[in-house]
């Protein structure tokens, strides 16, 4: 097949706010520094015209940017010093922090605020207006900005040295054929790529396994954030509040909590974290989240108020241990992509601006030096840990991992945490954290026996306060044509009806909080041992065969059944560009 190339310089993978710092970053350096040349200021040579071109899959820039959020101002600050005179979109100020821990019927309200989550002087922001902002600013500084255009697969030299990005072919039908808008991806060919593709990039995690450049490093954990707005019908509940629980409904070895946060115009941003390396296969995040909502204290505060967004994304919680070599030849990783967020501060944005600045003024000095090799990129790592980031996440270095002894071992751990400066001892002194899918247990033969659902047992959608996933997915704008291939690649379907109902009781169908997965009955029957050698069965033994089904057009690209599937074999790979949720205001 014929493709174009498009020759650029740098190529930012992802119009996140890592990305999009970086890209504006580095425009500004150049232009400094040519005009400087020019004006005879400084000596040197002239950079010229550096194109710079940052790449979407969304069909615009924020459309499938979610968080939380609230953000420590310090990383916009040093991008742009002025930002709330230049408009910045921020919802309020933070004006009051609440700490709660809810028990089946009560809120107990904390004497302190968890120092971690002491937000003062902060700001609730929606971050795909952030972004989208972001962008405006790329642009007016000439920097090239392409959405609906998802990096397929990197382009390497014979000796892995990164020579650009390949986009998606566009106009493939579900049998991957042509259509008669068929147009092939495009060769976006850089001096260096910056993938800042958000948590668990596709992209991103080939890269990895490809260079080996997670070796030496903890694995990776991360947690699922599902979230709503809701427009209240009165002022009960002030933009700037800020609350976080802990407690109902997770049970102790389930790392989770809530979050409740005031934006404007009487609009509630509300959501729940649970972790990603929960135990029990029959947790489903979005229905903790929906039992969340049903707490007396919760359902009073929405009560005649309307959801009106919905959203789901993964955070990558495992801190500085976790993160892998963030460069290589002609290559760098930067923000959520690399795991710059704070868990225990539930904050990454101010460090993905800052990945980002840090990126920029690195390739800076290699596009000067003209040298894009690991030997030059390597000094984005040693930025890194000579700027205010490194200090932060060292803090917090072990904090995740004290919540796989239990809630309350993890609280006293993240305590201890705090006061030594994150040092870990003991039980916490971990030489090995395992990958969080590894921590989920397989079914007790009461379960097994079809007792599924007693987690559950008392959950009703009632679509006034609680929602099920299909109902919560429509209210995310999900759009992907159907006639495509499945961006969800299940790399071996036989284990899905056989070892994997018997042993998890096909957890997919929970953790992905999108409806995505259905194990569905077809006509044959068959026996499901645990061997995982199905056999045919007559009579009254007999089962109905059960295989998987994607519903892939209701995804909202969280990442989860990437990270979660206990099998591994779940590959998510870009959709066609422009496909995915739409989280305008989120
Ligand atoms: Fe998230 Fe995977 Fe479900 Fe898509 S299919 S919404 S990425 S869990």
């Amino acid at each position: 097949m014929e493709r174009e190339s498009l020759e650029m310089d740098v190529v930012f993978v992802g119009a996140g706010p890592a990305n999009l710092s970086g890209a504006l970053h580095l425009s500004r350096l150049i232009a400094e520094h040519n005009a400087a040349i020019g004006s005879g200021a400084a000596q040197g040579k002239s950079l010229g015209e550096v194109q710079i071109a940052v790449i979407e899959k969304g069909a615009a820039v924020g459309a499938h940017i979610l968080s939380g959020a609230v953000m420590d101002p310090r990383g916009l600050a040093e991008l742009i010093p002025d930002f709330k005179e230049q408009g910045a979109p921020l919802e309020s100020e933070v004006k009051e922090d609440f700490f709660y821990y809810l028990t089946q019927s009560r809120a107990v309200r904390s004497p302190i605020n968890p120092p971690p989550l002491n937000n003062h002087g902060y700001y609730i922001v929606s971050l795909n207006r952030l972004t989208a902002w972001l962008g405006e600013k790329c642009e007016e500084a000439g920097v090239n900005i392409f959405p609906e255009f998802p990096g397929a697969d990197l382009l390497y030299d014979e000796s892995d040295r990164v020579l650009g990005v390949r986009t998606g072919d566009k106009g493939i039908d579900k049998e991957g054929k042509p259509k008669p808008n068929f147009e092939p991806g495009v060769d976006l060919l850089a001096k260096v790529t910056v993938l800042g593709e958000g948590v668990r990039g596709s992209l991103t995690k080939k890269l990895i396994r490809r260079l080996g450049l997670d070796e030496g490093r903890e694995p990776q954990v991360y947690s699922l954030g599902v979230k709503e707005l809701w427009e209240l019908p009165d002022d009960r509940y002030p933009a700037g509040r800020v609350t976080h629980t802990l407690g109902f409904p997770s049970d102790q070895w389930t790392y989770g909590g809530g979050w409740i946060y005031g934006m404007q115009n009487r609009v509630l941003n509300i959501g729940y974290v649970t972790g990603l390396d929960y135990r029990d296969p029959l947790i489903d995040p979005h229905a903790e989240f929906q039992k969340f909502k049903t707490h007396p204290f919760i359902a009073k505060l929405l009560a005649g108020g309307k959801m009106i967004r919905y959203g789901a994304k993964a955070i990558a919680a495992g801190g500085m241990n976790a993160m892998p070599r963030m460069y290589s030849d002609g290559v760098l990783i930067v923000g959520d992509s690399a795991g710059f967020l704070n868990a225990a501060r539930l904050k990454g944005i101010h460090s993905a601006i800052k990945s980002g600045m840090l990126a920029a003024e690195t390739i800076f000095e290699a596009l000067l030096a003209e040298d894009y090799s690991s030997a030059k990129l390597q000094t984005f790592e040693a930025r890194v840990k000579e700027s205010w980031i490194t200090p932060e996440l060292r803090r917090y270095r072990n904090f995740h991992a004290g919540f796989r002894h239990g809630r309350w071992l993890g609280m006293a751990n993240a305590g201890l945490q705090y006061l030594t400066g994150g040092r870990a001892w003991g039980i916490f002194d971990r030489d090995h954290q395992e990958p969080g899918h590894e921590a989920m247990e397989k079914l007790s033969p009461h379960e097994r026996n079809g007792n599924v659902a007693a987690r559950y047992r008392d959950l009703r959608f009632d679509k006034k306060l609680t929602f099920d996933k299909v109902t919560d997915v429509y209210h995310a704008a999900v759009g992907h044509d159907e006639d495509q291939p499945a961006h969800l690649h299940v790399l071996d379907t036989n284990i899905c009806a056989t070892r994997c109902t018997e042993e998890y009781g096909n957890p997919c169908q929970r953790f992905c909080p999108a409806a995505v997965y259905e194990m569905v009955e077809s006509g044959s029957q068959v026996s499901v041992p645990i061997d995982g050698n199905p056999t045919v069965r007559e009579g009254a033994n007999a089962r109905p065969r059960r295989q998987l089904q994607i519903n892939f057009s209701n995804c909202v690209h969280c990442k989860t059944c990437d990270i979660m599937d206990p099998y591994q074999i779940i590959n998510w790979v870009t959709p066609e560009g422009g496909g995915g949720p739409d989280y305008v205001g989120m």
